[in-house]
């Protein structure tokens, strides 16, 4: 007997269980849908050319592995500031907005979750139902207790707005309230800009604290427009605390690029809430790594080389966007009478297919196709030589 003999054995992290079954399974046609990564046309991971290029810039130069700052590369964080909030932002012209490098989008939540622990300790926290898998178990491990409010309307395929919106209402003061800047991950499906609006007057009305999680910008409809509700958070109200990630928009997911925003009141309030999120990395991890917001910085700081992202990003929208159509044209020609057009106005990667668990088990069993057991589908992982394998699958499911 030991210490820690009695260890309980933790529960799989059921999207990367997906990933396991895949990898055992020797169907040569097995397709793996439960991923929340951008592979190209040839299902590859892309390595962009703007990242390539700058590396080879960073290579050429060569340059000592030294610490950073524990806030991170500061070309990197002001970089992140004008592409979040729009270069002409007034909390950003204020001076009012401090920004930390963060280890990808996670982190930067994690980051946000242990200051509102620090400064707000009685908030609870709300987050969408369905949200992305993680938010939970971070902010429960960050002490706080975890509700849901309502977001996702099975029956019309869209948002509960009306469910939401009450909810919100009903918060008291100081409720921590995570929205998805855009892109929601799981269902797709995003608010409209009137909705924002009413979203927006109730968390002014009963100061709640909203903290946007914006890990897919440009993956919408382009950086200035996934990124307005952002903007408009912070001209109008403060605190807003944003995580944001390069992971999707830069093909940089192992190198853990993101950023923690929090838009205050002033420059001074700014200034000491800067120092306290230094606090928390320090004797969290010190200070983060360089080399993807070196890549990032690089890119993002140099005219031609910002350019050449912005039309590499575009790309991979644009190629998703044309998976979604072909899918729905497949489908609703091979579903007798279904009718799957509702796919085309989801946004991101992801597709609330409205699959249930059972036809989900039959689409990996008999067809080696894998999808999370909500029926959430990466439309990104499609490409033009799997895409009518899927169809047909998935027809014979239904
Ligand atoms: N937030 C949401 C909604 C996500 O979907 C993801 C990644 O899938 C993240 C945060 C985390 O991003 P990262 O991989 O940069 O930590």
């Amino acid at each position: 007997e030991t210490i820690f003999s009695a260890i309980p054995m933790a529960p799989r992290d059921p999207i990367l269980g997906i990933t396991e079954a895949f990898h055992a399974d020797p169907n040569p046609h097995k397709i793996n849908l439960g991923v929340g990564v951008y592979y190209d046309d040839n299902g590859k991971v892309p390595l962009l050319k703007c990242v390539l290029e700058a590396e080879r810039q960073m290579t050429a130069q060569g340059s000592p592995h030294t610490y950073l700052p524990i806030d991170g590369l500061a070309m990197y964080d002001s970089a992140v500031q004008k592409l979040v909030f729009g270069e002409d932002n007034i909390a950003l012209q204020e001076k009012r907005v401090a920004t930390v490098q963060s280890i990808g989008g996670t982190g930067a939540l994690k980051i946000g979750a242990d200051f509102l622990k620090r400064f707000s300790s009685n908030s609870q926290v709300w987050i969408s139902d369905p949200s992305w898998e993680n938010h939970r178990a971070l902010f429960e491990a960050a002490g706080f207790k975890v509700n849901t409010y309502p977001y996702y309307d099975s029956v019309n395929r869209g948002v509960d707005f009306a469910g939401m919106i009450s909810t919100l209402k009903s918060l008291p003061a100081r409720s921590v309230v995570v929205l998805h800047a855009c892109c929601h991950n799981p269902t797709g499906a995003d608010l409209s800009d009137a909705q924002w609006d009413e979203v927006i007057e109730v968390v002014q009305d009963n100061k709640l604290i909203p903290f946007l999680d914006m890990a897919y910008q440009g993956f919408s409809e382009g950086i200035d427009s996934d990124g307005k509700i952002v903007r408009r958070f912070a001209r109008l109200y403060s605190p807003v605390l944003v995580s944001s990630s390069f992971s999707k928009s830069f093909s940089l997911y192992g190198e853990r690029v993101g950023a923690f925003s929090i838009v205050t009141g002033n420059a001074d309030e700014a200034a000491r809430t800067l120092s306290q999120l230094k606090r928390i990395i320090r004797t969290n991890y010190s200070n983060p790594p360089i080399y993807g917001a070196k890549i990032v910085g690089t890119v993002l700081n140099n005219p031609e080389l910002h350019k050449m992202w912005e039309n590499e990003l575009t790309g991979m929208r644009v190629r998703i966007h044309e998976m979604r159509h072909k899918l729905v044209d497949e489908l609703n020609a091979k579903s007798n009478g279904q009718d799957f057009s509702f796919i085309i106005h989801q946004n991101g990667m992801f597709s609330y297919s409205g699959l249930t668990p059972e036809q989900v088990e039959k689409l990996r069993k008999d067809y080696s196709v894998y999808i999370v057991s909500t029926g959430r589908i990466c439309v990104a992982a499609l490409n033009s030589h799997n895409l009518d394998y899927v169809a047909n699958a998935i027809a014979k499911v239904l």
